[in-house]
């Protein structure tokens, strides 16, 4: 319940949250300095509800009887709430949530709900350059979600139906004329696969480019929602030319990451 979450500074202080506020989920992490608790819940029409509403229920599974008093949030609308002790840039955690995920990792895609960024990291997990797309649905989250509307296919299935199918040139990148160009397929009968493996192709296609300027170099990790789909996984590392890695929690990095500083940040000021 809302009303009965109080954030009192003086108890759990061996843990920090991080709070991804995403266009489309909610994530949470808790962590102690050593391991961390997920949870996620869909986005609302008030986040800062939601996000509380999901930070006591974490806390609780997580076995804390309050919710840590350190609240680093990140993400579309990580200003939203009034609770947050902290605020990072979605570059600067989903870096520092990917680096610790995947240690070896020297570049991150992320591909989430609103925008897709590319993210070139040090041998030491520090941000040397980054690109992002966050001006048009086009190649995110959102769009493969109209998509798999429109074709009548979950978003959670979209990658077992292209998986080793021909894609079929889709021309259209924004999400409008996108979804006629789909509609205009299914009625000349091309099979939905092919539709939705076009449309893989030209997200992979579009992210690669995006990403050229930076010359990603292996370990490539992706995270983010859109990480969730194998068949979109396989085409980018085909356009990048280098595997790319999708960790356990990829969807979890940006969060992770705003814990991630949350505690180092902790730690500095005793
Ligand atoms: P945000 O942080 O902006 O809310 P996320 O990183 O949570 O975004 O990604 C959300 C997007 O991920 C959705 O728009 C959807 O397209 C995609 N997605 C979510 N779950 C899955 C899944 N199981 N398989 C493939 N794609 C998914």
């Amino acid at each position: 319940m809302l009303q009965s979450l109080t954030i009192d500074k003086k108890k759990e202080p061996g843990t920090v949250a991080g709070i991804d506020l995403g266009s489309t989920r909610i994530k949470v992490v808790i962590y102690n300095g050593s391991s961390y608790f997920a949870r996620m819940s869909d986005a609302s029409w008030d986040p800062e509800k939601t996000a509380l509403e999901l930070l006591a229920e974490t806390s609780r599974e997580a076995g804390l009887s309050a919710p840590p008093s350190i609240i680093a949030t990140t993400g579309y609308g990580r200003r939203c709430l009034s609770h947050a002790t902290l605020t990072f840039t979605e570059i600067a955690t989903h870096a520092k949530g990917a680096f610790y995920l995947v240690p070896e990792c020297r570049f991150v895609v992320d591909i989430g709900g609103q925008d897709a960024k590319g993210i070139r990291l040090s041998s030491d997990g520090r941000v040397e350059d980054f690109v992002m797309n966050d001006k048009c649905a086009a190649g995110t989250g959102r769009f493969l979600s109209a998509m798999g509307q429109a074709l009548g296919v979950p978003v959670e299935d979209l990658g077992a139906y292209a998986t080793g199918a021909e894609p079929h040139r889709i021309n259209a990148m924004c999400t409008v004329f996108a979804e006629s160009e789909v509609i205009s397929l299914i009625h000349q009968g091309v099979s939905r696969n092919a539709i939705i493996a076009g449309l893989h192709a030209s997200i992979a296609r579009r992210t690669a480019s995006m990403i050229s300027s930076l010359h990603p170099e292996p370990l490539i990790a992706f995270t983010g929602g859109v990480s969730q789909n194998a068949d979109i996984v396989q085409r980018l590392s085909e356009e990048l030319g280098h595997p790319v890695i999708v960790p356990h929690d990829a969807v979890y990095a940006g969060a992770i990451g705003a814990a991630l500083l949350a505690w180092e940040h902790r730690s500095e000021s005793g």
